[in-house]
């Protein structure tokens, strides 16, 4: 059956298109991929979504998100999309090697956090390894950590992860930070917080059971490597668009996030929209997601009204 709307996606931007394109009776079918609920599920409390000021859990808010777009008719298949056709129409778009045909797409894929590439990272990602301060700190409790990264997000995690380790240390491979001014003042200014610059991390020690017991470092500069005891390794090192399937078929910008048409939704394929992380490389917050993912299912109403 041919649908109105396929929702490619399913954080804040993903379910809210899908609540208002329910409302509005285009019966979304929202593909949720790998991350259902996408990457708040994975945090803790939620305590900057207005409307909950005592907070909320991260997966129980998408749960929320999910009724109430099911309440008006929307339909969620825990499938990830392989392949779209944006060329023809109406689009394809391939699940399970089932094609599903729509007269409108929104894609609301997200952003992953970027990975060092080592196969130790892997291994003990939830075991000492994480890309998620605030979903992991509390488990470092008067433990040695470390974060790599010189951006905000490496600031912002070292400064938060002081409220529970003993000593964290930004590992960052230049030797000036890339985040804003006033943040590594404020890392820098916390007495728990140590910096070694001009390093990278070349692998990670320890095992799934026990977690992690040390990282080698190697000095760029000098080549010397080094073993640095430690109990958490927090990637910091930023995001990357979901945009794989999408390469080659919607305008994407450097960094590989889809671009969309000023104060809109809009991509460069008309009646395909794009909303949340997948298109935002500033902003980044669930609310702007959720406010996003309703700007794309009024615009997906209005074209195919038009
Ligand atoms: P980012 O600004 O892209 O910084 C990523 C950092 O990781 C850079 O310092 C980069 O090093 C390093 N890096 C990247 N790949 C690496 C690798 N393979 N190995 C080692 N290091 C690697 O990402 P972000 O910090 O996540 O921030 C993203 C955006 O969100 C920014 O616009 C930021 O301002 C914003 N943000 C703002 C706040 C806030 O204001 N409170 C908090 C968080 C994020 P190089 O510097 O050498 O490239």
């Amino acid at each position: 059956m041919k649908r109105k709307v396929i929702i490619i996606g399913s954080g804040p931007a993903g379910l809210t298109a899908a609540i208002y394109s329910a409302r509005a009776n285009l019966n979304p079918l929202i593909f949720e991929g790998p991350q259902p609920g996408g990457q708040l599920t994975i945090t803790t409390d939620v305590e900057n979504y207005p409307g909950f000021p005592d907070g909320i859990m991260g997966p129980e808010m998408m749960d929320e998100f999910r009724k109430q777009a099911k309440r008006f008719g929307a339909e969620c298949l825990y499938q990830m999309v392989e392949k779209v056709d944006f060329l023809n129409k109406p689009f394809s778009v391939w699940s399970n090697g089932k094609k599903y045909e729509s007269d409108s797409v929104i894609i609301s894929t997200g952003a992953s956090a970027r990975l060092l590439g080592l196969d130790a990272e892997q291994k003990l990602m939830g075991h000492g390894v994480s890309a998620c301060a605030t979903c992991d700190g509390f488990f470092f409790k008067d433990k040695k950590v470390v974060v790599v990264g010189g951006g905000d997000s490496a600031m912002e995690e070292a400064i938060f992860l002081t409220k529970f380790a003993s000593e964290v240390t930004i590992i960052h491979r230049r030797n000036q930070f890339r985040a804003s001014k006033i943040m590594v003042e404020r890392a820098l200014g916390n007495p728990k917080v140590k910096i070694k610059y001009n390093s990278i991390v070349k692998n990670i020690m320890g095992e799934k059971e026990d977690g992690v017991s040390s990282i080698e470092i190697e000095d760029v500069i000098s080549n010397k490597t080094t073993i640095y005891k430690c109990e958490g390794v927090f990637l910091a090192i930023g995001h990357t668009p979901n945009t794989e399937i999408f390469k080659n078929i919607l305008k994407l910008d450097g960094n590989g996030y889809i671009k969309t048409k000023p104060d809109s939704t809009y991509t460069n394929i008309d009646g395909v929209f794009a909303c949340g992380d997948v298109q935002d490389s500033i902003y980044k917050q669930a609310v702007t997601a959720a406010g996003s993912g309703c700007m794309a299912a009024l615009d997906a109403e209005k074209w195919l009204e038009n």
